[in-house]
């Protein structure tokens, strides 16, 4: 009860990628950056093993932007045709490349780096791609012409993908899906049945996340804008609960998210979060354990898993780490309490 993972991202070590920084640029390049980024993935699956993470996972340490880093091995994708695209409903701007062709995968994407990280961890493993509906918030399109069709396109794909992970030893296969609370009827139209195209035939554990964003100056000038109550979650959580997903990742942690929606997930895995990833003063135990006692009030003990609100790239590496171990005695205080 009340295990404990992280949503996705950690930070980069400085020597990496400039820290502190969302989607920095690498600071090495050839080999040295491949072996970098094995080292750096080393490190966090330490460090959580040290700090009592139950599910690990390599951080993203791999790829420099969380749904870019899965395109750039697709192909019917042009990078020389950048657009700037409003993305997330215009929340900001992204230079994002075009579909100009049916898209295909050219090789495995993360075969070797799950399969190094099995090699260093006996604990569970869960890995993180992005959802379908995101990749086609985050991406120009001048060949489908619908988002749906592009979405079941890469939704093809990334199953291809996460059955190739699931045979590596991954447990968890989880998609991101921030674009889930800002397109609420298009989930319902078509982005469940692209989720549920994508994880089609795994028998390992599968994830959605949908948060409100990483702790940028444009996610909590947005947050501004969506009132007292933030109730996003509401328009697709039955839809979600009906699903053949199995958990869902959620933003708890001081936010304007009323406890009660999780009560909409009454047949998945919550994954409540419990670590502010906007503030850099790290939680204390009592401070967790509040927020997962506080889901417990609307599901049952065994349905709650502690987790962070989102990604922690963009925080100082102290600070990631000083939140890893408040989830965990977090988890652990509201276990014994129990
Ligand atoms: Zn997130």
């Amino acid at each position: 009860m009340f295990e404990t993972t992280i949503a996705g991202s950690l930070p980069k070590p400085e020597w990496l990628a400039e820290p502190e920084k969302l989607w920095a640029p690498w600071r090495l390049d050839g080999d040295a950056l491949e072996r970098g980024k094995r080292d750096a993935s080393l490190v966090w699956l330490k460090e959580q093993e040290a700090a009592g993470i139950d599910i690990v996972s390599n951080g993203e340490q791999f790829r420099e932007h969380f749904v870019h880093g899965f395109l750039k091995h697709v192909d019917g994708i042009d990078w020389n045709r950048m657009t700037t695209m409003g993305i997330r409903d215009n929340r900001y701007d992204a230079e994002v490349p075009t579909v100009t062709g049916p898209v295909s995968r050219q090789r495995p994407v993360h075969s070797e780096e799950v399969e190094f990280c099995r090699h260093y961890t006996s604990r569970r493993m869960k890995f993180t791609l992005p959802g379908p509906m995101t990749i086609c918030d985050t991406i120009a399109d001048d060949h489908y012409g619908r988002r749906a069709d592009m979405a079941m396109a890469f939704a093809a794909l990334l199953n291809e993908e996460a059955r190739e992970l699931e045979a590596l030893g991954v447990d968890v296969i989880q998609f991101d899906e921030p674009a889930f609370n800002v397109f609420m009827d298009d989930v319902r139209d078509w982005g469940i049945d692209a989720l549920q195209r994508a994880r089609e035939g795994l028998t390992c554990t599968t994830a959605v996340h949908i948060c409100y964003g990483y702790g940028i100056q444009q996610n909590l000038d947005w947050k501004q804008t969506l009132g007292d109550e933030w109730r996003q979650y509401e328009a697709i959580f039955p839809a979600l609960n009906a699903s053949t997903i199995d958990q869902v990742s959620l933003e708890c942690a001081n936010s304007h998210v009323p406890m009660s929606l999780v009560g909409l997930l009454a047949d998945k895995q919550v994954l409540v979060g419990a670590i502010d990833v906007t503030r850099n003063d790290i939680e204390t135990p009592e401070q967790v354990a509040a927020v997962i006692e506080d889901a417990c009030r609307y599901v049952a003990p065994e349905q709650v898993t502690a987790c962070t609100n989102c990604g922690l790239a963009p925080m100082p590496k102290a600070v990631a780490a000083g939140k890893l171990w408040a989830l965990a005695a977090g988890a652990a205080l509201a276990r014994e309490r129990l």
